[in-house]
């Protein structure tokens, strides 16, 4: 609902500090940008010309403006948020003084044009020097409010000369924007300039911060990023927000600091925290951090000045104190141990279950510690809660010495409908505002001591061979797919592997195989040597899985190649002298007596299909060439991804019933996993374009011509 706007008490007119407001395109791009978040927007649009020198345009899809609050919405101190001074000590909106429109009108040449939701249709009007020029026009126009801002400064000429050139003025409008919508993540932002078709910043609604941060700061970042949180009843605070660990570094310190939701610069509090990364980062190297503060109303001022910039509160050391402490002990913790509530999540394994089961193994001497109970290393999930039957009997068997093919398949096969009930309600599809990568839910930390010191931080990995692979990845990408991709809208699946989305005015079908396969491949160079692990809980013997691969027809084995029994015991001698390295390097495990043991996480919520496993084992051996580096790595991921990517189903009955939970269904890991991972994760390569992965269906422009005819 629109607000009403009143005239603001002379008293307190008197009170609020003037003074200027709009000193460059950016802060008028700033409070116009709060005025719309203020207004309830979830989609705000911002087009400039000449770094917004010349135009700027504001979209939002907010309340709009009530018609007759259309002649006064630009005088100075009408405001609809804002009645007596008191209210000021518990002010939730960014505005409140009524002079931000005013002040721009005074300087440029506004319009407003906007609808309310009651209203029947929207209106425009012009401004200039606060005073609407004529009464507002009806006209056409969606819910919300587009604000035009023409020829800023134009009867300003000092001002004018004073900024930087355009190209400046829009480097400041994009760090204002993207600030903004990291900060208000979940809403939809884009800047672009006049006449391009693709935005400098775009965030998506219902992104998450780090997905946001993603888009704006890049990948490097967004991965090595620490999330923080704490309150303090005492001193009345509240702390959120995401800071780099100490294997990330920049030249110069990035702080985003928001207090009580407003962008303000704090030098002490950045001093503050900079000191406590001295202890971790090489010198004259500085961290990223993304803070969000709130402080009780009561306690700070935003009354300074009219730019709002700078933000004062009461007990400005203490918290600042409190913040270091917060900061160093997650710097300290990122090394340490975390406890992952989602195992204890895992099918078969309700949390009750497995307190029980760890107390009852336990020496009943010993006392069992929380991290004791879980898996307490966050490079592990297990794979054997997927794999462990439904049936009792089978779960508890140990591992037959030589399960035949039905045995084996029965377990692969089980992969997916075994699945219980805890899982339905355990393993919640992550809500969409979460990251698809390494963004684990239900985390919590764990003070661990002992732990600490044993696990292994995120490695940098300085191969060659892999930076190459990467700048390859890089030569490759399509920015055009790319757009596609990380803005399209998901319409649906239409089987395993094929997937319609649309993109602005098209639809698209895509080979979801493909894609995934060289999602997977991408992961694999991408974060070498840094995979989690998905445990089996029975190991399988490599003999058994490269017998059922030659013995399916897909291996093309015939009598040349000499016995599958001579050839099966070949392929396991030779995987057991590379298990260091897949160790190592790939996080595929496989123990003394040539079992498979583990294999690589690749994204959280996903499990590769593992009818696939036998194949992947036996072109380990035949397909790799293991003498080059380079083409090792490469031919290891290129069979791995094969193996990880979404396939139609081959040895499952056409009408074998689906899995009950639906997020253990391909369709939602298509849905929630792959593409997710898809939208933030992935270059797609220029070849996509021509061999028929992409295809372009429908546009509706064209359909709409096609109506037209009928
Ligand atoms: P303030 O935000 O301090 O109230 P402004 O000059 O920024 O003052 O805006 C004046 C008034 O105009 C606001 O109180 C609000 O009622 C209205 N307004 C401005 N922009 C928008 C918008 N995008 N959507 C809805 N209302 C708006
Ligand atoms: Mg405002």
């Amino acid at each position: 609902m629109a607000g009403v706007i009143r005239r603001l008490d002379e008293t307190v007119v008197n009170r609020i500090a003037a003074g200027e407001i709009i000193q460059r395109p950016a802060n008028a791009i700033k409070e116009m940008m709060e005025n719309c978040l203020d207004a309830k927007a979830t989609n705000i649009q911002i087009t400039v010309k000449e770094g917004g020198l010349k135009l700027i345009l504001i979209q939002d899809n907010g309340s709009g403006i009530r018609k007759d609050d259309m002649e006064i919405v630009c005088e100075r101190f009408t405001t609809s948020k804002l009645q007596s001074f008191e209210d000021l000590a518990s002010i939730a909106t960014y505005g409140f003084r009524g002079e931000a429109l005013a002040s721009i009108s005074h300087v440029a040449h506004v319009t407003i044009t906007t609808k309310t939701a009651d209203a029947k249709c929207a209106y425009r009007a012009n401004y200039c020097d606060g005073k609407l020029k004529s009464p507002p026009k009806p006209c056409a126009g969606n819910q919300g409010t587009l604000i035009s801002v023409e020829d800023l400064f134009y009867n300003v000429s000092t001002r004018r000369k004073a900024l930087k050139s355009p190209s400046e003025e829009y480097s400041r409008i994009i760090e204002v924007v993207s600030r903004y919508a990291i900060h208000n993540s979940g809403k939809s932002f884009a800047v672009k300039k006049q006449g391009e078709m693709v935005a400098d910043v775009k965030t998506l609604l219902n992104a998450s911060v780090l997905d946001n941060i993603r888009v704006v700061f890049g990948v490097a970042v967004s991965r090595e990023l620490i999330e923080v949180e704490c309150e303090d009843q005492k001193l009345a605070f509240k702390m959120k927000g995401y800071i780099s660990n100490a294997n990330y570094s920049v030249k110069k310190c990035i702080l985003i600091l928001f207090i009580n939701h407003r962008l303000v610069e704090s030098s002490a509090l950045k001093k503050a925290i900079e000191t406590v990364y001295t202890a971790y980062l090489p010198k004259n190297t500085h961290p990223f951090l993304y803070l969000s503060l709130e402080i009780a109303p009561q306690n700070i001022d935003v009354n300074v000045h009219p730019t709002k910039h700078e933000v004062h509160f009461l007990h400005e050391d203490s918290i600042t104190e409190s913040i270091q402490k917060h900061i160093e002990s997650k710097l300290l913790g990122s090394n340490s141990s975390r406890t992952y509530f989602t195992q204890t999540l895992l099918p078969g394994l309700s949390a009750s279950a497995s307190v029980a089961k760890a107390s009852s193994s336990a020496d009943s001497q010993e006392r069992v510690y929380a991290h004791q109970m879980v898996r307490t290393d966050c490079k592990a999930q297990k794979l054997d809660a997927f794999l462990q039957p439904c049936r009792p009997d089978k779960a508890s068997s140990p591992p037959a010495a030589e399960p035949d093919d039905s045995e084996l398949l029965s377990a692969v096969d089980e992969l997916e409908p075994c699945a219980s009930e805890d899982l339905q309600t355990d393993l919640q599809p992550p809500p969409d505002d979460e990251a698809p990568l390494r963004k684990r839910p239900h985390v919590e930390e764990v003070k661990d001591d002992l732990t600490a010191a044993s696990l292994p931080r995120r490695r940098v990995i300085k191969l060659t061979s892999i930076t190459e692979l990467r700048e390859d990845i890089e030569q490759q990408s399509h920015k055009g797919l790319q757009e596609l991709l990380q803005k399209h809208s998901f319409v649906g699946s239409v089987s395993p592997q094929w997937t319609l989305v649309q993109h602005q005015t098209k639809l698209y079908l895509l080979n979801t195989t493909k894609l995934s396969q060289k999602l997977f491949y991408q992961i694999l160079i991408y974060d070498f040597g840094n995979f989690g692990v998905l445990r089996l809980s029975n190991p399988v013997p490599l003999y058994d899985l490269a017998m059922l691969a030659l013995d399916s027809e897909e291996s093309g084995w015939t009598d040349e190649d000499g016995s599958k029994e001579g050839l099966a015991q070949y392929i396991v001698d030779f995987l057991k002298q590379k298990t260091e390295m897949l160790e190592e390097y790939f996080s595929l495990e496989i123990d003394g007596e040539g079992n498979l043991t583990g294999l690589p996480m690749l994204l959280d919520n996903y499990t590769p299909a593992m009818e696939g496993l036998p194949m992947f084992i036996l072109r380990l051996a035949t397909e790799v060439n293991w003498d080059r580096e380079k083409d090792c790595f490469r031919d290891f991921s290129i069979e791995c991804s094969h193996f990880y990517s979404i396939r139609k189903r081959y040895t499952l009955e056409p009408d074998a019933e689906e899995p009950q939970d639906a997020e253990m269904s391909w369709q939602w890991k298509v849905e929630h996993v792959l593409f997710k991972a898809l939208r933030s994760l992935f270059s797609p390569p220029k070849h996509f374009s021509e061999d028929g992965s992409v295809l372009q269906i429908a546009s509706l422009p064209d359909l709409y011509k096609v109506f037209e005819r009928c």
